[in-house]
């Protein structure tokens, strides 16, 4: 060819090869900012069926990382992909501002400088910090490539916001969910607060293992008359530092119980535990009376602190896999301790301070912390005789998520939302079975998380957060929630924020002539200065977005009324929290789940399937990729992973993604191409394409079909595989080699050459629009590239899903062709390979091929005419009709037909007289006519 060169269609574009995507990028989010082109996105879209997604709020206090970067990539691909397929999908990106980790950091700020900052002043940075970080991340999503309403994205802690939050909380208190009580809940000696149980961490370590012995103090019944010495129960702890508190053993009223002979001691233990409890003591323990356990109840033992240890009905709490069958039981220090205390009347002690230290009531150590003093416990137990055993166990024990420290529990006067307030929990149930969830295992996940959850500890004793619109009487102490402060509270927030309960007098928040529901005071009040619960802010988004956000607050009622999706897209601890708080908060007020779908998606992992942790030195920053590869691979990667499944980083992987991304760039390039000369106007209409283009065009719209339905279903892998095995294979392998000597050799206009370019035309059309909601820039680029792509739409993200894709699924059995003839091609080169590889043939165009089959294979193989030549790219095709053949048959010979100097096929036009170009007659005419 080379000769001719200057007369052949090569392809050209300006389109580069080298992708260039960390310079390339930010230029093109300046573009797409100049020309406000998501405005018109939403512009575009106003008024059709909703899909909303509501942004689960990240928390502002550092740089995005993995995790948060492929959350808003794939909720990304949800809402592109929904505009695409027609839908209005409006996104609002939030962020969750207020909470513990930012005022610790704060804190800690303030004590650096030695400076000791009054609640408002602490509260003022916490804002000024949350900001930072909020400009800090949104500018890292942003070159993300993530489209939404940055210029204006719900902040928890925007004035307006917070002052839904108080109304928020006012509506549930007015409703009767909300309750003051004494609680044993999780709480943190170093952070001094209760914590949520998804502030919680459970990690292994080793605790003490004790037996106990409690003597017998009084025995109305007699039901250890007669025996001496006195009998003394058996308890296990692990929590030594819990002995103070004690005020009861639970016992099994259904199990049998022993009393034994220990030396010159008589212990009682529950009857299936005596093997086990012999093995600790190290010795036989013979039985020396039996007891019910149902006659121990009300028996009062000793317990070490002095206090009366009183035996109740345990159940459902008391196991005979461990300990003795007595449970020690401190309703001060553990939640079935507080249950089963509360049923039996047990009372609380709580000798423990916020910091975690003993008070008055556990001499000798008051003053000292639960979390370090079990083994002089122990060692003080041994001195007064009460220690039995003494071991250690290894098991798994709460954590402070943020401080990573034990945490305890303990009882506290807390405000809670009562979960079981009027069927609550089965409304919530209800709700959860009307929510689609995906994965569907995620259902069971919700079930077990609404099923069990606590009622919720709503108050926290921190600054940085929502104050609590409470009052409390200063004559009778009443803890009062009155309509009309609460209201007052949620007006003032709105004007000033937050810090306006704080900051104001009390009086500022009373209705005049207030008194005291309770004692009839008419003063003084005080203010509550517990905060709310984060939880409390993220699961009354749904409703605050929609005031601060009018037009987001309008489409969010339309989707409700006409059944629109409200999709929830978050990680896999949601379940316990912001899924969880936002049905709580939604069924509590309008009896109604916020949400229509949830979906819940992986872990990013390292690798080796590790989480990413500072201290493995496995951390891979999203901004790193970004400097080195682009965003657009960071996209592909996040998408190409099924996000149900936990998702792996790591560079092997990253370099995959990036030669996958340089095969669909160079397919691409190689659309465009040999598109150069081609405008809308020069498409061949369906039925004149040539037969192989047209069973190709069918097999491309039936692909675009399929993954149309891959997003309709959110499967993002499915689409990025689906695309890049047309690029490799359906166009690169197969058809553009097929087609290239029609597209270099004929000439420009032939219709055989604009049949060929027909069909990249649409394929470049629908991948850039299928690619769209994946590699942003790229197919964008690529948009831009080809001035008939922007006659078409200005933006490809301001495109629509192709109609045609559907039509040609539906020409007839077409997609089915191109299988067959693939199959065809496959056979034929089979048959050539042995003779190129023994070098009888130096290309399969010298080939001549005889195909034998059933009549019925051959017609189909006659139908493409002369165009089964250029399809198997032979020189010579016969094909003899075999009425007993079952497969297709092949014979290959050596073509003796001269080869055209210009387009490289052998042909029987071939001129070949000596001293000329050997051109054949089609060549000849294109050269005439360009002359
Ligand atoms: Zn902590
Ligand atoms: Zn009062
Ligand atoms: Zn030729």
């Amino acid at each position: 060819m080379a000769g001719y060169r200057d007369t052949l269609n090569l392809p050209r574009t300006d389109f580069p090869m080298k992708a260039d995507l960390p310079g390339r990028e930010p230029e093109r989010l300046r573009w797409w900012a100049e020309r406000g082109e998501y405005q018109r996105l939403r512009e575009q879209k106003r008024g059709r069926p909703l899909l909303i997604l509501h942004d689960g709020p990240p928390y502002s206090n550092a740089h995005i990382h993995m995790g948060t970067a492929s959350n808003k990539v794939w909720k990304d691909a949800v809402v592109r992909s929904s505009s695409l397929l027609g839908f209005d999908s409006p996104y609002v990106p939030g962020w969750d501002n207020h909470g513990m980790p930012i005022e610790i950091q704060v804190t800690k700020e303030f004590r650096e400088k030695k400076l000791q900052p009054d609640r408002i002043e602490l509260r003022r940075r916490c804002r000024e910090y949350a900001a930072e970080w909020v400009a800090v991340q949104r500018a890292e999503f942003e070159r993300l490539g993530i489209w939404g309403e940055w210029s204006k994205p719900y902040l928890t802690m925007e004035h307006a916001f917070e002052a839904e939050i108080v109304r928020t909380f006012a509506g549930l208190a007015e409703a009767g969910f909300v309750q003051r009580g004494m609680r044993s809940i999780h709480w943190c000696p170093t952070d001094r607060t209760a914590l949520a149980e998804a502030e919680i961490e459970y990690q292994d370590i080793p605790s003490p293992s004790i037996h106990v012995a409690f003597p017998l103090r009084e025995d109305a019944q007699g039901v250890f008359a007669g025996l001496s010495p006195a009998v003394e129960a058996v308890a296990w702890t692990t929590t030594p530092w819990t002995l103070p508190a004690n005020l009861g053993l639970m016992v099994d009223p259904e199990a049998p119980y022993v009393v034994v002979r220990h030396g010159d001691r008589h212990l009682l233990i529950a009857a299936p535990r005596l093997e086990a409890v012999e093995k600790v003591l190290g010795s036989a323990l013979p039985e020396v009376r039996r007891v019910a356990g149902r006659e121990l109840l009300g028996v009062l033992f000793e317990a070490p602190w002095g206090n009366a240890s009183r035996v109740v009905d345990g159940t459902p709490f008391v196991s005979m896999q461990d300990g003795t069958g007595l449970v020690h039981t401190a309703p001060g220090h553990g939640k079935e301790d507080f249950a089963v205390g509360l049923r039996e009347g047990l009372g609380v002690v709580n000798p423990v301070d916020d910091a975690g230290r003993f008070e008055l009531g556990a001499e000798p150590f008051v003053g000292r912390s639960v979390l370090d003093v079990d083994a002089d416990v122990i060692t003080w137990l041994g001195e007064r005789g009460r220690l039995l055993a003494s071991g250690t166990l290894t098991h798994s024990y709460p954590h402070c998520w943020r401080c990573r420290r034990p945490v305890i529990f303990r009882a506290t006067r807390q405000w809670f939302m009562m979960i079981d307030h009027h069927d609550h929990r089965e409304r919530a149930m209800t709700e959860v079975e009307r929510v689609k969830w995906e994965p569907e295992g995620a259902r069971n996940r919700i079930r077990d998380a609404v099923r069990l959850r606590p009622d919720w500890c709503l108050s926290r004793q921190r600054s940085w957060g929502v104050g609590i619109p409470a009052l409390y009487c200063e004559s009778c102490n009443a803890a009062l929630l009155e309509p009309r402060v609460m209201k007052r509270a949620a007006e003032l927030t709105r004007e000033h924020g937050s810090d306006a309960w704080f900051e104001q007098p009390v009086e500022a928040f009373l209705p005049s002539g207030f008194r005291c529901p309770q004692c009839e005071a008419a003063g003084p009040f005080r203010k509550e200065t517990d905060i709310l619960d984060v939880w409390f802010d993220s699961g009354s988004t749904h409703r605050a977005i929609q005031v601060t956000h009018p037009e987001f607050g309008e489409a969010w009622q339309r989707a409700v009324r006409e059944a629109g999706r409200i999709v929830y897209f978050e990680g896999p601890d949601q379940h316990r929290g912001w899924f969880n708080s936002s049905l709580m908060v939604g069924v509590g007020l309008t009896g109604h789940a916020p949400y229509t779908d949830v979906l819940t998606h992986g872990w990013v992992l390292d690798r080796d399937g590790r989480a990413m942790h500072k201290s493995l030195g496995n951390v891979i920053a999203p901004d790193s990729i970004i400097v080195r590869y682009g965003a657009d691979i960071v996209r592909w990667w996040a998408l190409a992973t099924d996000w149900r499944n936990d998702v792996r980083v790591g560079d092997e992987i990253l370099q995959r993604v990036a030669d996958a991304y340089r095969k669909v760039r160079n397919t691409f390039r190689f659309l465009l191409g040999n598109l150069d000369d081609f405008r809308p106007e020069h498409a061949v209409p369906f039925a004149r394409l040539t037969p192989v283009d047209r069973a190709f065009a069918s097999h491309l719209a039936a692909r675009l079909e399929r993954m149309r339905e891959d997003y309709r279903n959110f499967l993002f892998h499915r689409v990025t595989d689906a695309l890049l095995d047309v690029c490799t294979v359906d166009l690169s392998a197969v058809f553009l080699d097929v087609a290239k000597n029609r597209l270099y050799t004929l000439a420009a206009d032939d219709p055989a050459r604009r049949s060929a370019q027909t069909v990249l035309w649409r394929a470049l059309h629908d991948l850039a629009v299928a690619a769209s909601p994946i590699l942003v820039f790229t197919a964008e680029e690529v948009w831009q590239s080809h001035p008939g792509l922007v006659a078409t739409c200005e933006s490809v993200h301001l495109s629509e899903w192709p109609e045609h894709t559907r039509e040609a699924v539906h020409e007839g059995p077409a997609g089915d062709d191109w299988a067959f003839l693939l199959e065809i091609r496959g056979i034929v080169n089979a048959a050539i390979e042995p003779l190129r590889a023994a070098k009888t043939l130096a290309t399969t165009q010298e080939a001549e091929v005889t195909l034998t089959a059933a009549p019925p294979t051959i017609a189909r193989l006659a139908q493409l005419g002369g165009e089964l030549l250029g399809f198997l790219l032979v020189a010579r095709a016969e094909l003899i009709e075999d009425l007993d053949a079952t497969d297709v048959r092949v014979e290959v010979q050596k073509t003796s037909l001269p080869r055209c100097e210009r387009c490289w096929t052998h042909r029987p036009d071939v001129d070949d007289t000596p001293g000329q170009a050997a051109l054949c007659s089609r060549c000849n005419r294109v050269l005439a006519a360009r002359s």
